[in-house]
């Protein structure tokens, strides 16, 4: 069946927060990000792109091209409460849609064109949001995701952009092969190094010719080059939460091994989280006693996927939870509310090396890191026995997560 694909995007998402909240930002340049020395830019306005300012640059960096910027420490809590707001709009209009990452939307609208155009629905939506939300949004329509999500990309600032169905390899050919979802900077520096810089040249290759340079991903790359793209919309609803408790082969009292426990999991969590590029706004904890009384937890935070923003959350609440009279049989903690999106947007405090630190963490884990039980030998779970899924790839791949209850400590 030939499919509608809507792809949204909320325009420089963290700016356009701290213009709804301060009017005097509105045509100056901006820069929300890290503000120490050592912070990292997480959305830049428009106004800065002239000086050559791009996000995830250091901020030292971009304060020095642009001296005359407002420079901002973004708010993660500000901005979740902003994002859900345009997701409930979007919800009640689309009841299927995928929330891709905090700014970002897909919606399958095929089949609706029988009845009403695609167009004229996406442009009521994005007018709705504009006018309910009071933030600038773009959309791109096509057949497909990659499609879409380029013409969004053409589309903006606060515009929209169909690609007619049989458009897609002449939309995409003129564009710098970066363009294209997914290739990163590595892949863009071979393709030039070869000489291939716009995706035109991709189109004119022979498929072949592309797996012998790329392997597997060179022919995906080719498919994408061409416009083709068959991946589907991931209903929102489908992966809210990820979770991970421990039953005690004997019920406890032991706090420090409790908290341990309860450490070990966020830490478990936050790597699951890191891994299938989610970020959590919901953590709560679990503690069940003795006698099968079940009590719980929970907190809202900021959008975040670091183990050193989660864990303290995770043993305060551990603390306020724990009644100290009756013994354990069950500890967990949970992790809900979860959105596509990489951990390093939220980390407005940090610094890239602490960002870098977490990169080269998480690349061990994925290549050395597990023992002969599938244990992360980095993480804190490795000498308590708490599982780590690192060796089992993503856990957002429609599949839930793997739950390692009932194992005796
Ligand atoms: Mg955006």
């Amino acid at each position: 069946m030939d499919r509608t694909i809507l792809h949204m995007d909320l325009d420089t998402f963290f700016v356009s927060v701290e213009r709804k909240i301060d009017a005097r930002l509105n045509n100056k340049p901006v820069l929300v990000g890290g503000i120490g020395d050592r912070g990292v830019v997480a959305a830049c306005s428009y106004e800065t792109r002239p000086y050559g300012i791009h996000s995830g640059m250091p901020m030292k960096m971009a304060r020095q091209l642009c001296p005359e910027a407002t420079v901002i420490r973004g708010d993660g809590g500000t901005y979740s409460k902003h994002s859900k707001v345009v997701t409930e709009i979007i919800r009640e209009t689309v009841p299927i849609f995928e929330k891709a990452s905090i700014d970002e939307f897909y919606a399958d609208l095929s089949g609706l064109d029988k009845f009403y155009s695609c167009h004229k629905m996406a442009s009521e939506l994005r007018q709705k949001i504009k006018r309910e939300s009071g933030l600038p949004i773009s959309f791109g329509l096509s057949a497909n995701k990659l499609v879409s999500k380029v013409a969004t990309g053409v589309a903006k600032p606060d515009n929209e952009k169909r690609i007619e169905r049989g458009d897609e390899k002449t939309f995409l050919a003129p564009m710098p092969i970066q363009k294209i979802p997914m290739v990163g900077e590595k892949t863009t520096q071979l393709l030039q190094n070869l000489g291939i810089r716009y995706v035109k040249t991709i189109q004119e290759m022979p498929m072949e010719m592309m797996g012998k340079v790329l392997g597997k991903n060179g022919i995906a790359l080719w498919n994408r080059a061409h416009g083709r793209d068959d991946s589907p919309i991931i209903p929102f609803h489908e992966r809210k939460s990820i979770s991970n408790e421990r039953t005690f082969g004997k019920d406890t009292g032991d706090v420090k091994l409790m908290r341990e426990m309860v450490r070990a999991m966020a830490e478990n969590l936050a790597y699951q989280l890191r891994n299938g590029n989610k970020l959590t706004s919901c953590v709560s904890v679990k503690i069940r006693y003795s006698d099968f009384n079940t009590f719980s937890k929970q907190l809202k935070i900021p959008y975040t996927s670091a183990d050193h923003i989660l864990i303290p959350h995770v043993e305060r609440l551990f603390d306020q939870l724990y009644n100290r009279r009756m013994m354990v049989r069950l500890v967990g903690v949970h992790c809900s509310d979860l959105v596509t999106g990489n951990y390093q947007i939220d980390l407005f405090d940090d610094s890239e090396e602490k960002l870098n630190l977490y990169m080269a963490m998480d690349y061990i884990r994925n290549r050395y890191g597990t023992d002969e039980r599938g244990n992360s030998i980095l993480s804190w779970g490795s000498t308590l026995g708490i599982p780590n899924i690192a060796s089992m790839g993503n856990p957002f791949n429609g599949e839930p997560p793997i739950i390692p209850a009932h194992r005796n400590a």
